[in-house]
Order: C-alpha cells, then sequence, then structure tokens
C-alpha cells in the first residue's frame, strides 16, 4: 500500500503554490487523474466554489500551476457567469407576507405557531399558506414543497381522467404521480405507463399547467410512450391548439419559477 496518494500529493503541492493565484480566490482547487487523458483539461463546480483540473497521467505539480494561470481569464469569466446566475435564481423567505403562487393565484405565507402541516385557507380578501414556524426552521422549504405536492396530486387526479377520456378513451389510464426533483415540468414513464409533473408546475398560470398535462398525456398516448416528432405536434395540437405558443410560454416561464430556494430573513 502506498504510503501516500501521488494526487493528493500533487493537489496539495498545486495548491500551495497557486495560494494568491486571484483567479482561484474563495474556492478549492482539485484534482483529478485520468489513465486516457494526454492533455489537462479544467472545470468549474457548485456554484463556482470548486475549480477541477482533469490531469493525464505523470503531470507534475509545476504544470498544474503553468496550466491554471494560462487559464486564468476563462476561470475568471466562468467563475463570474456563474455566481450571477446563482444570485439570479428566485429565493423566497420564510417570513410572514412572502409571496407564493398555486395555479397562478397568489397566496401569502403566514408563519404561525400552531403546530400542524402547511395548509391553505382564506382570509379576508386572498389567499394564505399557513406554516407552523418550528417545522419551517427545522425543515426549510420542505414543508412547503410537500404541500405543493400534496395539492398538486390532488388537481392531476381531479383533472387528468376527463382529459385522458377525450386523448385516448379506449387505452389504459396512466398512472399519476407528482415529482419533487426534477428541473422538467412533467414526464411519461413508459415502463410504468406513468404520468409525472413536478411540484414546481403548480406555481405556474393554469393554462401552461394545462399544457404541461396534456403534453404528457399526449406522450403516454403515443404507441411506446414515442418522443417528440412530427406526429406528436399533430397529436398534441389536436387536442391543445395553442400547444406551439404554450411550448414557447412554460420555456419562457422556467427560470422565475420558485425551485425551494431560500434567502435567509434579514
Ligand atoms: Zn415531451
Amino acid at each position: 500500500m502506498p504510503l501516500e496518494n501521488p494526487l493528493s500529493l500533487l493537489a496539495e503541492q498545486a495548491r500551495t503554490a497557486l495560494s494568491t493565484e486571484p483567479s482561484l480566490k474563495g474556492c478549492t482547487l482539485k484534482l483529478t487523474s485520468h489513465a486516457r487523458r494526454r492533455h489537462m483539461g479544467l472545470s468549474i463546480s457548485d456554484a463556482g466554489r470548486v475549480v477541477t483540473v482533469r490531469t493525464p497521467p505523470g503531470t507534475s505539480s509545476e504544470q498544474v500551476v503553468a496550466f491554471v494561470i494560462h487559464q486564468r481569464p476563462w476561470i475568471t469569466a466562468n467563475r463570474a457567469r456563474i455566481s450571477e446566475n446563482v444570485a439570479a435564481i428566485p429565493r423566497k423567505e420564510l417570513v410572514t407576507g412572502e409571496g407564493f403562487d398555486f395555479i397562478g393565484a397568489p397566496m401569502r405565507l403566514k408563519v404561525t405557531d400552531i403546530p400542524g402541516s402547511v395548509a391553505r385557507a382564506r382570509l379576508g380578501s386572498g389567499w394564505w399558506l399557513t406554516a407552523n414556524s418550528a417545522e419551517l426552521s427545522q425543515r426549510g422549504a420542505a414543508p412547503l414543497i410537500d404541500w405543493y405536492a400534496d395539492a398538486g396530486a390532488t388537481w392531476l387526479h381531479e383533472h387528468a381522467p376527463e382529459l385522458w377520456q377525450r386523448i385516448a378513451p379506449q387505452a389504459a389510464m396512466p398512472t399519476l404521480a407528482i415529482e419533487r426533483s426534477t428541473r422538467r415540468w412533467g414526464s411519461y414513464h413508459h415502463a410504468r405507463h406513468e404520468v409525472r409533473l413536478a411540484w414546481r408546475a403548480f406555481q405556474l398560470p393554469r393554462p401552461l399547467l394545462h399544457y404541461a398535462l396534456v403534453h404528457e398525456l399526449v406522450h403516454a398516448a403515443r404507441p411506446g410512450g414515442r418522443p417528440h416528432g412530427p406526429e406528436f405536434w399533430t397529436l398534441l395540437q389536436r387536442h391543445l391548439p395553442t400547444a406551439r405558443r404554450d411550448h414557447g410560454l412554460i420555456r419562457k416561464a422556467g427560470p422565475q419559477v420558485w425551485e425551494g430556494a431560500i434567502r435567509p430573513a434579514p
């Protein structure tokens, strides 16, 4: 057994030599070794906090240092771009008054000491989402995401059967589920004959949520759940004439929809 991992020794030497390198300020330098690589490569991850150098066999720490210095403009530009993107993602503050959307209808958060799970209630002129303060401080956004998943499942079971009757009345109805961790609005899983919508899709305006559901139901109605193509779009537009426009709108809506990121209270 070797006494020391040569890669970690190499990384240590490179980190020491690059300790004042401006392009690496505030981030960790990692090294990975690749038997088949012939040249060094570079990537940035973890919201710009990790810079990884991929090295071929036999790379020296001097070569790593020279490579990083040569790549300084690229590292600096890309870390800046990534941190801007991170700053731009929608965040919610888990305090009374924070705004949320459910199928396009606005709600306000009401943080209370009353025990219990998140619930929607009409108070005065608007909708409120009441949540227990201890739950929010322990679990962050998770209790709110649970609420979206439950309310979304109820909506899905109310709306999908009727749509299915119009799209493929002779075929077996797919099962329905809510997905918590996905960047897609919805998906169709052929092996399970299951249509899933993402919890976050329930923040979209009603026409776009409707589009996401019809889109997946049309996948489910196609032989083998076949993906997009001219026939898919023909069938989709037969059931939803605004499909092309909705497709563009839902793509545009993506970056504005909350994905569960929170901002600490000031
Ligand atoms: Zn699709």
